[in-house]
C-alpha cells in the first residue's frame, strides 16, 4: 500500500531527519590517533562549557568519621568552586595500605552519594539496602581499593531546594547552565576534578590509580571524565555508553545528558576513545531499555578500532548483565581488578578471571 505523507508537524521528527543527515564531523576516521584526540578533546570541553579560570582552595570541612565493617569511612565538605560546595566521603579500605588505589563513585539519578556507602539518606547511621550493585563504595572497599563518592549537583544534598522544581531535579539547574554558556553535565565533570584535587592533598593515594565509575547518569559522568580529565586512569561507566542516536536522541532522557552541538562533531564511541589507551570495563543490561544494548555492542565495535590503533585492544571491554539498567559488580569488578592489579589484596585477579574477561570481549 502506497504510504501517504501528511503535513510534518513533529519537531522529534525534524531533528531525527537532521541526525540522519548529520555526519559527525570529527567521528575516528583511523588517521593520527593522537592528534585527533587532541582536537576532539578541546571541542568536546568547549562543548560541556568551560571550567572555571581559578581554583580557590578545597577548604576541607570533615564533618564525621566512623568505623565500617570494610574499613572506615569520612565525611566531609569542599569548596568546588566560589560559592559551590561538595559533600564527599572518602572510604579507606582496611585490607590494604597507603597510598591507596581510588574509584570516584558518582550516582545516577537517586536520592545521592549516601547510596554508595549503603547508609540512609539523613540518618548515616542506619543501615539500608541498596538495589542493582549501586553500593559502589563498599565494593570498592571489599576489593582493597578506597573510594571518593561525590554528591552530584542537583542529586541527594545537592538537589535544589531553593524553590520548587518542576519535574526532576536537574531541570532548572541544566537550563540555566545552558543559558549561562555552560552544561550541568560539565559542571558535574568539573567537581569530578575537584575531587582529584582533594585527592591529592591527602598523601595517602597513588594519584596514579585513581578510576571513576558509576551507573546510569553516573556513567555520563564516568565516560566525559574520562574523556576530559588527564589525571583518571581507570573507567567504568555502567549503562551509558551506547550511541547518542539511539539512546539520548531517541528515548526520553533527562536534560543533564546533553551537551550542545555534540552530534555535529562526534558520537560517544568517539567520546570514550579520548579515554584510549587507558583501561575501561563497559557495563550494560541486556534488557536495558533507555540504552539499547544492540547498540552498545555497535558502538564498542567502534571504540575497539580506536583501542586497537592504540595497540591497547586488551584495555577495552565490555560486559553484560543479564538483567536492565542497573549495575553489575561482579562481571565489572572481574575485569577491572585485572586492570587494578592490587598487590596483595585477596582479591586479586587470577587465571580463571583472564579467561572470563577474554571470553566476554569475544562473545560481544
Ligand atoms: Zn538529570
Amino acid at each position: 500500500m502506497k504510504k501517504t505523507t501528511g503535513p510534518k508537524f513533529s519537531p522529534s521528527e525534524y531533528h531525527r531527519y537532521l541526525m540522519d543527515n548529520t555526519v559527525p564531523s570529527m567521528h575516528y576516521s583511523g588517521a593520527d590517533p593522537v592528534k585527533w584526540q587532541r582536537r576532539l578533546r578541546a571541542k568536546i570541553r568547549e562543548l560541556v562549557g568551560a571550567f572555571p579560570d581559578e581554583r580557590i582552595p578545597l577548604i576541607p570541612n570533615v564533618l564525621w568519621k566512623k568505623k565500617n565493617p570494610f574499613g572506615s569511612i569520612e565525611k566531609m565538605v569542599i569548596t568546588s568552586e566560589k560559592n559551590s560546595d561538595m559533600p564527599m566521603y572518602f572510604c579507606s579500605p582496611k585490607n590494604s595500605s597507603p597510598p591507596y588505589a581510588v574509584m570516584i563513585c558518582v550516582q545516577g539519578h537517586s536520592s545521592g552519594m549516601h547510596n554508595s556507602i549503603g547508609l540512609s539518606f539523613g540518618n548515616e547511621s542506619k543501615s539500608i539496602h541498596v538495589e542493582g550493585d549501586r553500593d559502589f563504595a563498599i565494593d570498592c572497599m571489599k576489593r582493597g581499593i578506597a573510594a571518593l563518592c561525590i554528591e552530584q549537583r542537583s542529586f541527594g544534598e545537592r538537589a535544589e531546594h531553593r524553590q520548587k522544581v518542576a519535574g526532576n531535579g536537574c531541570h532548572d539547574a541544566a537550563m540555566h547552565s545552558l543559558a549561562l554558556g555552560k552544561t550541568l553535565l560539565g559542571e558535574r565533570v568539573f567537581d569530578v576534578d575537584r575531587g582529584i584535587d582533594y585527592l591529592a592533598l591527602r598523601g595517602d593515594v597513588d594519584m596514579k590509580r585513581i578510576g571513576v565509575m558509576g551507573d546510569s547518569t553516573g556513567g555520563t559522568i564516568s565516560m566525559f571524565s574520562a574523556a576530559l580529565l588527564p589525571r583518571i586512569s581507570f573507567a567504568v561507566p555502567s549503562c551509558y555508553f551506547c550511541t547518542f542516536r539511539d539512546s539520548i536522541m531517541s528515548i526520553y532522557h533527562c536534560v543533564c545528558n546533553y551537551a550542545p552541538g555534540i552530534i555535529k562533531y562526534a558520537e560517544m564511541s568517539d567520546v570514550m576513545g579520548l579515554f584510549a589507551p587507558k583501561p575501561v570495563v563497559i557495563v550494560a543490561g541486556k534488557t536495558d531499555p533507555i540504552f539499547p544494548i544492540s547498540a552498545t555492542r555497535s558502538a564498542f565495535c567502534e571504540l575497539r578500532k580506536i583501542y586497537k590503533d592504540f595497540g591497547a585492544e586488551n584495555n577495552c571491554h565490555l560486559v553484560v548483565g543479564e538483567g536492565g539498567h542497573r549495575f553489575y559488580a561482579d562481571k565489572a569488578w572481574r575485569c577491572m581488578l585485572k586492570e587494578f592489579r592490587i598487590q596483595g589484596s585477596p582479591f586479586e585477579i587470577n587465571e580463571d578471571t583472564r579467561a572470563n574477561c577474554k571470553s566476554q570481549n569475544q562473545r560481544r
